[in-house]
């Protein structure tokens, strides 16, 4: 794991909790490790945690104003935190609590940023 900052790090745990919980139910890998398809998309959240600019202050995945996922990894991701979301309270539990405070942080765009530091 090369995730920069503890953030980041606990945001791959809980992506991994939740899709753990949606590939249990729906592809029923035999090992309890997720399948190939879902391992990828685990991947693929990691590259793009990795390339995250807020790092610690960043705010959950859902609420970020930047979109930096490709259409279909979006989707996959949207159909994953559907079902898992309202089952991690269960599973767990200090993550999805430590995720609900994530949720409320604010940040603005890079653009943003930027346009107001020119003043
Ligand atoms: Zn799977």
């Amino acid at each position: 794991m090369t995730l920069q900052t503890r953030r980041l790090q606990r945001e791959f745990r809980t992506m991994q909790g939740m899709v753990g919980i949606y590939c249990r139910a729906h592809h029923a890998a035999d090992d309890g490790a997720p399948c190939g398809e879902c391992r990828e998309f685990l991947g693929y959240a990691e590259q793009r945690l990795e390339k995250c600019p807020y790092g610690e202050a960043k705010p959950t995945c859902a609420k970020c104003p930047i979109h930096c996922y490709k259409r279909a990894q979006r989707e996959q991701a949207r159909v994953i935190m559907r079902y898992a979301g309202p089952r991690m309270t269960l599973r767990h539990p200090w993550l999805s609590l430590t995720h609900l405070f994530d949720k409320l942080r604010r940040v603005e765009h890079p653009m943003e940023a930027r346009r107001r530091q020119r003043g």
